[in-house]
């Protein structure tokens, strides 16, 4: 099995550490040059601010609905990725980074309750960090991705999906007819890799929800889609389809560390926090090393 941690509104929530007066108000954090909202609180989202909308575009909201927008601090946020990471790795031999908020690990052959290693590790960075995060568990990449998409809209949107599975979902235990109800309810575009397009090419064709995708003709979706849609929908169904070798994690993060907060125009990085600097939480692992992040999710 593999799990797939992800770090909840990670930039916001790296602000939230040593912002307290942000918590339980909508925040957006801005890109560099304060241009685009590129991170965005659960509150911000339910204001119905988009991911890389403009900022000018949703500013009106300070005044009228609170909002709160903070300018990006990519080094706070690369140290604090580095710590979440190195504490996800204590739970799992293998450990592949897939971004800056986002780890796989295998559990291939553990024989451990899952949903309670993963509510474990949860609380361990959230502790040690003030990182929230999801977890997801599936047989693959494609599928612990589902099964993280669910755990979190699980928990932010209560009555979306069964309770239990909020926060940790791990599709492993579940049986064949309570998984087919998820991927019913749940939208096509949710799987990993099937893109705005694609989705909207999928609907078109009478694909809405991932169980259309996994019971749709894989000759017809080969021919009209592409070979990688095919395997992301092979990969839903089966269970080592996708399986890829994971690294060992013995490289260095400093890529990840030497971002550079950027001045911007509503803060300067020295009067930002780092996650090194005095206020910083404790970290046991913050030391160890994991390789670098190659995408900036922060979903
Ligand atoms: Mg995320």
């Amino acid at each position: 099995m593999y799990a797939l941690i992800d770090g909840n509104n990670f930039y916001v929530s790296c602000e939230r550490v040593f912002a307290p007066r942000l918590l339980g108000k909508p925040v957006v954090v801005l890109s560099s040059n304060d241009g685009a909202c590129i991170a965005r609180s659960n509150e911000a989202k339910d204001l119905g601010v988009k991911m890389a909308q403009p900022w000018f575009q949703v500013r009106r909201l300070e005044k009228t609905a609170g909002l709160i927008a903070v300018s990006a601090n990519h080094e706070l946020y690369g140290d604090m990725s580095a710590r979440m990471m190195a504490i996800e790795a204590r739970y799992a031999p293998r450990q592949e980074i897939y971004s800056i908020d986002e780890s796989f690990l295998d559990f291939d052959g553990v024989r451990d309750d899952l949903v309670a290693v993963g509510r474990h590790m949860r609380a361990a960075i959230l502790q040690e960090t003030g990182i929230p995060t999801s977890v997801g568990f599936g047989a693959t990449k494609t599928l612990a991705k589902l099964a993280n998409n669910i755990a979190k809209t699980a928990d932010r949107k209560p009555g979306s999906y069964p309770a239990g599975l909020a926060q940790v979902c791990d599709f492993g235990r579940l049986p064949r007819d309570e998984l087919d109800a998820l991927f019913a309810a749940t939208d096509v575009g949710a799987v990993w890799g099937v893109g705005r397009k694609t989705t909207e090419r999928l609907k078109a064709g009478g694909v809405h929800t991932v169980l259309d995708l996994l019971r749709a003709d894989i000759t017809t979706l080969r021919r009209q889609f592409s070979v990688v849609l095919e395997k992301r929908c092979a990969s839903c169904t089966a269970p080592r389809a996708c399986r890829s070798t994971m690294r060992r994690r013995h490289a260095s993060r400093s890529s990840c560390r030497a971002r550079s907060a950027r001045p911007s125009r509503r803060s300067t990085a020295s009067s930002r926090p780092s996650a090194s600097s005095p206020r910083a939480r404790p970290s046991a692992c913050a030391s160890k090393a994991a390789s670098p992040a190659p995408s900036a999710s922060t979903s």
